[in-house]
């Protein structure tokens, strides 16, 4: 448990074991109460931190969601969506541009030989780690004339299955980040332990947070740590207890995704550790 928590909500689960279990949704109904569930468990997390319910926001996670689906879950309100595969997003920003306010969050890896893609239509780019991607993404920006929020990605799980910045390396690269203008760099982004033992997932919030803390003091003019985006559909609850300010959340929202996690985290193993 954490210190800074008294050990208050140190026995929040996780809810990784319902991997597989989340029923699919396929109404705007369906939306509308996979919506509310997850934000009336977002608002009892807030809640039990003390914290305001306004600090946090949603973000579906529509990877392998149709566009009939996603345009369901548009019509119960989702304005902003992300991605974890570029290709995948570029295809439905394109299929849905007749929705001209739902904006696109890019949340996985990012090749240095994509960045103009991301360029061209991302409204935040949640997977920022390194200097390459960094260097081809502003200089793709500034050739579009526009900037783009991101987040920088750590690493807090150990795995070498994660992608993200070593916690050792994230100062140093934020010390990096003025030469790069178009960049408007708004916090760190992780992701935890998939584990079902509590303790573990929170410890991997526990170091995002703490890290964050302590760099924000000598932060560079113009490189905002103000958000911490961590949590997703097992375990955004006790990221939020820990401070999340962006939770990234999909099967809780759409149902069960039949790809396999390692499809997105390559040498993981094929479902959570528990
Ligand atoms: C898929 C994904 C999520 C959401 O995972 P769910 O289990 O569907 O909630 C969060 N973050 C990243 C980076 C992802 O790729």
């Amino acid at each position: 448990m954490s210190a800074e928590n008294d050990g208050l909500q140190a026995d929040t689960p996780t809810q990784h074991d319902q991997h597989g279990h989340w029923p699919r949704a396929t109404t705007v109904e369906d939306f509308r109460r996979n919506l509310a569930a997850v934000r009336e468990r977002i608002a009892a997390a807030c809640r039990r931190a003390g914290r305001d319910p306004a600090g946090v926001r949603l973000l579906p996670v529509s990877k392998t969601v149709d566009e009939a689906r996603i345009r369901l879950a548009y019509d119960a309100g989702c304005r902003f969506l992300g991605e974890n595969k570029l290709q995948e997003a570029a295809r439905k920003w394109e299929a849905m541009s007749d929705l001209g306010d739902l904006k696109w969050s890019i949340i996985g890896h990012l090749q240095t030989n994509k960045a103009k893609l991301v360029a061209r239509f991302a409204a935040e780019f949640q997977a920022l780690d390194s200097l390459r991607v960094a260097e081809a993404l502003d200089r793709r920006l500034q050739a579009e004339g526009r900037a783009l929020d991101v987040f920088v990605q750590v690493n807090t799980s150990g795995e070498a299955s994660k992608y993200g910045l070593h916690p050792d390396d994230v100062e140093d690269f934020l010390r990096q980040m003025p030469t790069f203008p178009a960049l408007r760099v708004r916090g760190l982004m992780t992701l935890a332990l998939f584990s079902a033992e509590a303790e573990r997932v929170r410890q991997c919030f526990v170091l995002l947070r703490t890290l964050r803390d302590r760099l924000r003091q000598d932060a560079p003019a113009g490189i905002g740590l103000d958000e911490l985006s961590m949590g997703m559909s097992g375990d955004y609850e006790i990221a939020i207890e820990e401070g999340a300010t962006v939770v990234r959340v999909g099967q809780a929202i759409f149902g069960a995704r039949s790809t396999p996690d390692a499809y997105y985290w390559p040498t993981a193993d094929s479902g959570p550790a528990s």
